[in-house]
């Protein structure tokens, strides 16, 4: 056997989100894409801001040379103070370029951020419903994932939180806006955090760091709020990308900020750019890096999400799904009809809709819809939604 036994187990339990697409991809070339309802990925699909076209055609014509070579593993100077600025005065905290490293995504940043975090056998506590990634994440650093429920309404579960916390608790982990739920963690959880970390600091004498996710930080509705962990824990990072606010998801450009008060920083951040390099990204894609330091504040046209998300609630209610509205993101995560949520998705598929099931993200019972698609795929795929709802329903 080639392929080592823990790979060969992550193989046929990896994402339900990829195999879906996968799919999808298959039903496409039957039916034509545009009879196929394809909800099955986080693709945005609002065009990146005009402003990010015109500064890359810039930055491109530029004749400067050395532009295209190897930087600093953190990224370059002026991109992570341009980063600085704008983040630490989004989140009231005073960031510096030291504080900022440029990477290859979130995903880049969260796997960065745990090799330098973990020992083996250290735990990362996660609430569900999550992105599974995450799960390989850790493992990546030799970790263990603890996954903890969230309320019904996809709270945090502080209490469960707490009791899920040992001696070989490291980091908590939380995504806010949530993939797949689109809910915002409120004020008063992050402060219940805040003291219920320092609380645990004191029973067990080490630190547990908490990091916030937040690539979709940009993308909420009704003037929604997303809570500062660096203003309101000391011990804290966040990971994001442009990967969502700008529509830059395969250019894989993202950054990794961690709070100035945090315990044995300077250790820290030399280790982050060391795993930057030796993880293989050695740095954040230089050209992206040149454009996003100029156009630090741009996003999509939220609207654009915000209409569909209408469409899509108000189609769905009326046949009678059960959802809790998305404060954030370009999710929908209502309940199945069924107990089977896998049962349910496959009976969707049949109608050539792509969902994925709430298995995916560790919460049976629920399947996520990603609604940036095309208006007429989410009106087109209506009548599935009805005959597959009133079929398992009967
Ligand atoms: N975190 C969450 C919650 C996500 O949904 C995703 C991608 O969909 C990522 C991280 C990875 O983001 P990136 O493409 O910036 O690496």
């Amino acid at each position: 056997m080639t392929v080592a036994k823990k790979v060969r187990g992550f193989i046929s339990q990896s994402s339900w989100i990829r195999k879906m697409f996968e799919e999808g991809n298959v039903l496409k070339k039957q039916y034509g894409s545009d009879n196929v309802y394809d909800f099955s990925l986080g693709n945005p699909s609002v065009e990146p801001p005009v402003e990010f076209k015109k500064t890359l055609m810039q930055i491109a014509g530029e004749d400067s040379s050395g532009i295209h070579g190897y930087m600093s593993n953190a990224g370059f100077l002026d991109t992570r103070k341009a980063v600085a600025e704008f983040i630490g005065r989004e989140h009231d905290v005073p960031l510096s370029a030291d504080h900022v490293i440029m990477t290859c995504g979130a995903a880049g940043a969260l796997n960065i951020l745990f090799k330098v975090f973990l020992d083996p056998g250290d735990e990362v506590i996660i609430p569900t419903p999550c992105f599974m990634e995450y799960r390989f994440y850790v493992d990546n650093a030799n970790g263990i994932a603890t996954f903890v429920k969230s309320k019904a309404d996809f709270s945090l579960d502080i209490t469960a939180i707490g009791n899920a916390i040992t001696e070989r608790t490291k980091i908590l982990l939380i995504n806010s806006p949530n993939n797949p739920t689109g809910k915002v963690y409120d004020e008063a959880s992050i402060r219940e955090l805040n003291e219920l970390l320092e609380d645990r600091k004191k029973a067990y004498g080490r630190d547990i760091y908490l990091v916030s996710d937040e690539p979709y930080r940009d993308i909420v509705y009704d003037n929604t709020k997303v809570p500062s962990i660096l203003k309101a824990y000391r011990n804290s990072v966040t990971a994001s990308s442009y990967s969502k606010s700008l529509s830059l998801a395969g250019e894989r450009i993202g950054y990794l900020a961690v709070n100035p008060e945090m315990t044995d920083i300077e250790e820290i951040v030399r280790g982050l750019i060391l795993y930057n390099r030796t993880l293989g990204f050695v740095n954040a894609p230089a050209l992206m890096q040149r454009v996003i330091a100029r156009i630090q504040g741009v996003k999509v046209d939220v609207e654009e999400y915000r209409r569909k998300k209408e469409i899509l609630c108000n189609g769905l209610s009326s046949i009678g799904y059960q959802f809790i509205k998305p404060e954030g993101t370009f999710y929908l995560f209502p309940k199945t009809p069924i107990n089977d949520d896998i049962e349910f998705v496959r009976a969707l598929q049949k109608k050539r809709i792509l969902t994925v099931p709430g298995s995916g993200f560790g919460w049976p019972g629920y399947f996520r819809i990603a609604f940036c698609v095309d208006d007429a795929t989410i009106i087109n795929a209506m009548a599935g939604f009805e005959e597959t709802f009133k079929e398992c329903s009967q």
